[in-house]
């Protein structure tokens, strides 16, 4: 991402609104965790990159605006305001695209990037398996040489949007652990056509009836050599780069929070609670721990331009984004009761108008992504011990 300063903001931001204004869809797409949302939901991806909005903050040699960490703000200010459709490329938006362009060689990135910014190819994170997900090192999907191909065997877990995406990027051990190796070693970064023999992709159902997520098990599935992103055996360093993105891809999401505030703010009053003090009381708390967290992001940008490295400041982003996120939801569920966390009966609003409506059923969707929230990425007590070692610098924390 750029960091360079930028006058322009405010007619970019009249450029971005009178885009949006004339290209959201007019009604809210059903959810992309069904086949038929996920399909629109990649066709509203489409209008973006067409628009030249896909990623504005990639170089533009990769097709990007190179815009600065502000525009990219602002852009996200106005995506949340304008009520556009959730992203679902983000797995190769945020995450794959920037490790190519790090790690890559000029064929991969020639290869992948064009798709990743046009939507033509989904991609899902294959890291995490059913013993590992904080440790995550420890993980066990082997992939064997057999000349130019490697054969891989093994199982992958709570892959977000593993049922509709076309490739994954997956960490497999390619060298065992043995004679002294720490477990880190012999990890490898590997890109995988999932319509590749010997792939099965099995959708989870989520506490919500959502199927957003998928198990995918590989059985001898062939991959060339070529797909390797980095080193054999030196997928760590990918790995952690592709983290580092994974938690700092949120600049601009400040506005999504302010926007769930404002919705509670519609359906508190809708409830009848529009002159109860002690209601408004709380609506105000997490309205400033918005706002807070909005005047950060915009401190941090200024930072950035400065030339500051604010690579530490990701998982300490990632803990007040998640924390703030969850009190919003449980104020919500104080001040409405159980209806605030079941999944949302529009009925339940009597007399509501449609905005209400819209916002009621909003609510419970990311209800319980709040609570997730706090769990990817690498979970809060993940984040708090890479806080206190590498910001702090307490003691590391005893190591298998
Ligand atoms: C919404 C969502 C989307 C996800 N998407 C993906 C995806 O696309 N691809 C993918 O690969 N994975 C994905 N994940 C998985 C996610 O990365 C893991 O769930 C996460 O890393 C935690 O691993 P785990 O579930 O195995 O929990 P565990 O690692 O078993 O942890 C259990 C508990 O123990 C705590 N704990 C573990 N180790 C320590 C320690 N050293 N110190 C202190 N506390 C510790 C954890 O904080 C947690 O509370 C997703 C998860 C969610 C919720």
């Amino acid at each position: 991402m750029s960091t360079h300063i930028d006058d322009d903001l405010e007619d970019f931001r009249h450029e971005v609104r009178d885009w949006l204004t004339r290209s959201v869809p007019p009604e809210p797409l059903p959810p992309w965790t069904e086949r038929e949302g996920f399909d629109l939901h990649r066709e509203w991806e489409r209008v973006l990159f067409e628009g030249g909005y896909a990623a504005i903050d990639w170089p533009a040699e990769y097709g990007g605006q190179d815009a600065s960490l502000r525009r990219s703000i602002v852009f996200g200010e106005e995506y949340y305001r304008a009520g556009a459709p959730e992203r679902i490329n983000m797995g190769g938006l945020y995450l794959l695209g920037p490790v190519l362009m790090q790690h890559g060689t000029p064929e991969q990135c020639a290869r992948w990037i064009p798709d990743i910014l046009s939507c033509e190819t989904i991609w899902c994170q294959g890291f995490s398996e059913p013993e590992s997900g904080s440790d995550l090192a420890s993980l066990r999907t082997r992939a064997e040489r057999d000349g130019d191909e490697f054969v891989v065997n093994g199982q992958k877990i709570w892959t977000s949007m593993g049922g509709f995406a076309d490739w994954i990027f997956a960490l497999v051990r390619t060298d065992p652990v043995a004679g002294g190796k720490r477990k880190h070693d012999g990890i490898t970064f590997l890109c995988i056509d999932l319509r590749s023999p010997g792939v099965e992709v099995r959708p989870l159902t989520m506490v919500d009836g959502t199927r957003g997520f998928a198990e995918i098990f590989f059985t001898d599935v062939r991959v060339p050599v070529d797909n390797v992103v980095g080193e054999i055996g030196g997928g760590w360093a990918v790995a952690m780069s592709t983290l580092g993105f994974e938690r700092g891809a949120v600049f601009g999401d400040h506005a999504k929070f302010s926007k769930d505030v404002a919705n509670l703010a519609r359906l508190v009053e809708a409830r009848g609670l529009g002159d109860d003090t002690a209601a408004l009381d709380e609506l105000g708390r997490v309205l400033v721990e918005t706002e807070v967290y909005r005047a950060n992001v915009h401190r941090l940008a200024g930072l950035a331009e400065q030339g500051v490295d604010l690579t530490a400041t990701a998982s300490i982003n990632k803990v007040y984004w998640t924390q703030m996120q969850f009190d919003i939801f449980d104020t919500g569920l104080r001040l409405l009761g159980a209806d605030g966390a079941v999944v949302g009966d529009p009925d339940a609003l009597p007399g509501a108008d449609e905005r209400t409506r819209r916002a009621w059923a909003d609510w419970h969707h990311r209800y319980w992504y709040a609570r997730a929230a706090m769990i990817f990425g690498g979970t809060n007590e993940i984040q708090r011990n890479i806080i206190s070692e590498r910001v702090i610098g307490l003691p590391m924390e005893p190591r298998r």
